[in-house]
């Protein structure tokens, strides 16, 4: 126990190491470089209804740094968001998103609509709705395609205008989800006065739903609650078979998770859009 909590410390130190100052100095110039070169690139996990078809896919970037290999978004999201840098490669995943779903109509695949995640940043910014609009016009995408994921942090900030873009997004018909639900300060009656259309429940609380009677009742809870609001419900890191039976059986609208899907390239995508109109039953096996 003690070597285990020694291991962690240490583990804990040269993690705070790596994201030292001159580490952050570093990263923040590559990262630079890679809005420059437009280094980045999009997958997209799909989520996936009651009937086993597909609800959409969420939009997720990934870095793959010169010599460092693949840095997670958890990592360089935060960092881009301290120095600015989030907004230029904001830009850049929607106009790739919009692009890429268009692609997808275009080959017979779709129409399949792309979340998106936001910034706190970008969400706050007074141009967001007019870039919006453009980057929609610019790609052609319907804006019925688009959906956006904020997390509650950015709409407990200052809710009165976050409730003024919220409007101005279901008035242009884009939807609104927020995300990692249930770990903010947010109740569900406050949800009532955000005109949103999905919650999508953390998966902090789908991991140990099968063992945890309290983590159970807190799923069905919200899961109910938000049907009585009329939003959809999205269960994220649905692992296994089991997590998603029982998601059913609560009646849970579309499950997101490596046990369903994992994210993929664009080409991947349209494999995996081919195959779910010929194979019934896809699931679980490109788990193992
Ligand atoms: P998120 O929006 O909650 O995205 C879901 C994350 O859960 C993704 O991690 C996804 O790969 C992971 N995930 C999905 N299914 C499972 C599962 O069954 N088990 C486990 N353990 N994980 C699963 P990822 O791609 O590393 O992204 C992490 C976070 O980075 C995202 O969390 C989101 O907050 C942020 N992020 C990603 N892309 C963007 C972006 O384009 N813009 C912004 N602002 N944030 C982004
Ligand atoms: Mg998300
Ligand atoms: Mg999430
Ligand atoms: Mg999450």
């Amino acid at each position: 126990k003690a070597k285990q909590q020694g291991r962690n410390a240490y583990e804990w130190f040269t993690e705070a190491f790596t994201d030292s100052v001159s580490e952050r100095m570093v990263l923040r110039n590559d990262l630079q470089e890679a809005i420059e070169r437009e280094a980045f690139q999009l997958h997209y996990q799909p989520l996936i209804d009651q009937r086993g078809q597909l609800a959409g896919v969420e939009a997720l970037l990934r870095w793959q740094h010169p010599s460092k290999g693949w840095i997670s978004p958890s990592r360089f999201i935060p960092l881009a968001e301290a120095t600015g840098q989030i907004i230029p490669i904001s830009e850049w995943v929607l106009k790739r998103a919009c692009l890429d779903m268009q692609a997808l109509t275009l080959g017979g695949l779709g129409p399949v609509q792309v979340a998106v995640n936001l910034s706190p940043l970008q969400f706050n910014r007074a141009s967001f709705l007019t870039t919006l609009r453009q980057t929609l016009l610019d790609t052609g995408l319907p804006p019925e395609q688009l959906s956006l994921e904020l997390t509650e942090g950015i709409l407990m900030d200052n809710t009165e205008a976050a409730i003024d873009t919220l409007q101005a997004l279901r008035s242009m018909q884009i939807s609104v989800s927020i995300d990692d639900f249930g770990t903010g300060f947010s109740s569900l009656s406050y949800l009532k006065l955000l005109p949103i259309s999905t919650v999508k429940i953390d998966r902090s609380f789908i991991r140990e739903l099968i063992h945890s009677g309290d983590d159970a009742a807190i799923v069905q809870g919200i899961i109910s609650m938000a049907h009585h609001l009329g939003l959809r419900v999205v269960a994220e890191g649905v692992e296994t078979e089991e997590q998603h039976l029982r998601l059913m059986a609560y009646q849970c609208d579309v499950f997101q998770g490596f046990g369903l899907a994992k994210p993929m390239s664009i080409e991947a995508l349209k494999n995996f859009i081919a195959s779910l109109s010929t194979d019934s039953s896809p699931y679980y096996e490109a788990n193992e």
